[in-house]
């Protein structure tokens, strides 16, 4: 019963096997062999235009990089409260961006909603000198609370930025998770609906250690190279980037697998909704689910050998509070995830809510 972290799972054996056949043979390094090229044809094909694809081993470094390239040292990144970027990369973007402020925006779900954005937008100081102007809004699709944007809202809150001169970033280290739920195109869910900059994951959803910045303009990340370069993110034997990535593309294997943890997780949920005491804010848009437990129901999975986490309260829907003999956990699923976990984690958080 893991449901720590998508993380706590291995590879894919169709990204492994991709791993272990990379590595026969010489390659040029830096990102100069065959198979590199083919990883950004298959990305401009799945995006349906040119894009710009520069590959890394972790998402804070891709999150931090493409967020380099839209503020200067002395702008703005507007982003959830609890987004990755502003709580879980150790001032990452701050010391990619150089020094630029991330300005936090509460909302329920990990989700920014267009008022808020407004709203904030509408707060920020605009005195010259003195105060630093927005540049960029990061979103997080899926969101940190298991939550996905759809296309109206991507658009709506692009439509917000655009209007006031920011770029958009999208953090998809689940992007994969919220393309198999909402069954929208990867095109009409970024830059058609005005992303500008993609971190691609594949590492959450399948991959070993494989992110991707992808720029819609290509000319955006044209400095890309260096400061990846720079930044020490330049994989040397950056074949194996490109084999995992080519095999998680390849036939679908990439939404296949976010479908099998996206229905681990609503199956995981349905099981808990019915479970007495248990409540279950958000109902999972991802492989992500948030309930809220009594204690003594936590304490007998945990007993029973259970791995998951206690998670944050901050922004739970309105009205929503967890008491003081409750607690609210993050359990996720992954491509490895089997119903029988699903179904023992249920049955044990059952028996002892009714003992
Ligand atoms: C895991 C994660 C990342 C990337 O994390 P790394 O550990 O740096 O690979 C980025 N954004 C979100 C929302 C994540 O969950």
């Amino acid at each position: 019963m893991f449901f720590a972290s998508d993380n706590g799972l291995g590879a894919s054996d169709k990204v492994m096997r991709a791993i272990v056949e990379a590595n026969a043979g010489p390659r040029l390094g830096y990102g100069r062999d065959d198979a590199t090229r083919q990883v950004e044809q298959r990305l401009s094909a799945l995006f349906e235009r040119e894009v710009g694809v520069y590959m890394v081993i972790t998402g804070s470094a891709a999150n931090g990089l493409a967020l380099s390239t839209l503020t200067p040292p002395w702008g703005i990144v507007l982003c959830h409260d609890e987004s990755h970027v502003m709580e879980d990369e150790c001032c990452g973007p701050e010391f990619f961006t150089g020094g630029a402020k991330l300005v936090g925006i509460p909302g329920a779900g990990a989700k920014i909603s267009a008022a808020a954005l407004e709203r904030t937008l509408k707060k920020l100081p605009r005195r010259v000198p003195h105060n630093a102007p927005a540049h960029a809004l990061s979103i997080t699709q899926s969101t940190e609370y298991g939550l996905t944007y759809s296309v109206d809202e991507v658009e709506a809150l692009a439509g917000i930025a655009k209007a006031h001169d920011l770029a958009v970033h999208m953090d998809g280290a689940r992007f994969a998770n919220a393309v198999a739920r909402l069954g929208c195109s990867p095109a009409e869910i970024t830059w058609r609906a005005g992303v500008d900059v993609l971190s691609f994951g594949t590492t959450k959803g399948g991959g070993l250690a494989c992110e991707a910045i992808v720029f819609f303009d290509p000319a955006r990340g044209a400095d890309m190279v260096r400061r990846r370069m720079r930044g020490g993110h330049l994989l040397s034997k950056h074949r194996f980037l490109a084999a995992q990535m080519d095999a998680f593309l390849d036939g679908g294997h990439w939404l296949e697998l976010a479908r099998h943890a996206n229905a681990a997780a609503s199956r995981l949920a349905a099981g808990l909704k019915a479970v007495p005491g248990v409540r279950v804010p958000f109902t999972p848009e991802a492989n992500g689910v948030f309930p809220i437990l009594p204690l003594h129901v936590e304490a007998a999975l945990k007993a029973a050998g259970a791995v998951f986490y206690p998670w944050s309260d901050r922004s739970l829907p309105d009205g929503v509070t967890v008491g003081p003999d409750e607690v609210i956990v993050r359990l996720i699923t992954s491509f490895a995830t089997t119903n029988e976990d699903v179904d023992r984690f249920v049955a044990t958080a059952a028996a002892a809510a009714t003992k």
